[in-house]
């Protein structure tokens, strides 16, 4: 395959908005992506495929390949891992009643830090933290600006630290679904599973397991994610013969600019995704050996 006509364009493959914590909008990210001159992106919101429609929509307006996506939280032998799903069909059945739940967990977890801040004597109110988050995915980040606009926390970081950061006295553990789960879930819908920023968790053992499983690649880059890590996970995804992703995980912005864009692969990692997306979806349409 000749990829030499992509050797200028790139992908963040790792995007959030506010159909989840994130804080623009599906058109705002399009537009942000737009002013970096990517190729294509993909939405990968927590838990949650709601925020695909507009964004395709608004990419196709603005001529950016757009990949549907999802991250969900998910554990293995109590690590916590977030595993990406690509090119997910949104209108799935069991996806979408799964991805219900998830947001039913999501939710009640809201009531309980705010149950747990007001023992603290801190009067935050459930409904401003739902008010606020807009979305069916709210979380800890939603806590933690619902706190600052009520004047509680004078900033985002002192809610984290003094509050929701795990063991921290607001702080609640997730139900998570098991990884291998998450995987079989992806791809049912048609789509590719990705461990997600790998270099966050700090869980390499869990890695064989994963690809036992159907793992289909790793996020090798990562705005967390140092020179050398990324050369790590790059090792590895060669060593598993894994796909290799990377994005900024953008929320919106951070210290002052747009996160997107940051963080970026060239477009012949897309070609590669897009291939195996291909391949899967074909083998699903086919009766299974
Ligand atoms: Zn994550
Ligand atoms: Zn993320």
């Amino acid at each position: 395959m000749d990829f030499g006509l992509w050797t200028d364009m790139f992908a963040d493959l790792h995007l959030h908005t506010n159909f989840s914590d994130g804080t623009y909008t599906p058109e705002e990210l399009a537009s942000q992506a737009a002013r970096q001159q990517l190729a294509a992106i993909a939405l990968t919101d927590h838990d949650t495929v709601e925020g695909c429609e507009r964004a395709a929509n608004a990419c196709k307006a603005l001529e950016i390949e757009f990949i549907s996506g999802a991250e969900l939280t998910a554990e293995h032998n109590e690590n916590e891992i977030h595993i990406l799903g690509y090119f997910l069909d949104t209108q799935n059945q069991t996806l979408l009643s799964e991805i219900s739940k998830f947001q039913a967990v999501r939710q009640k977890r809201i009531y309980e830090m705010v149950a747990r801040l007001n023992e603290l004597n801190v009067p935050l109110r459930s409904e401003d933290v739902f008010a606020l988050a807009n979305c069916r995915s709210p979380g800890r980040p939603h806590v933690a600006r619902a706190l600052v606009k009520a004047g509680l926390c004078g900033s985002l970081d002192e809610a984290f630290e003094r509050f929701l950061k795990k063991h921290r006295p607001a702080w609640v553990p997730k139900a998570k679904i098991s990884a291998l789960v998450a995987i079989e879930l992806i791809h049912q819908a048609n789509g590719l599973a990705v461990m997600a920023h790998p270099g966050l968790n700090r869980s390499d053992e869990v890695i064989p397991e994963l690809v036992e499983s159907g793992l289909d690649g790793i996020e090798c880059f990562h705005t967390k994610h140092s020179t050398a890590i990324s050369e790590h996970y790059l090792e590895i995804a060669d060593k598993f013969n894994l796909l290799v992703t990377g994005g900024s995980d953008c929320h919106g912005m951070s210290k002052g600019k747009p996160l997107i864009g940051t963080v970026k692969v060239p477009y012949q990692h897309v070609q590669k995704l897009k291939s195996r997306a291909a391949e899967i979806k074909s083998s699903a349409a086919a009766p299974r050996a």
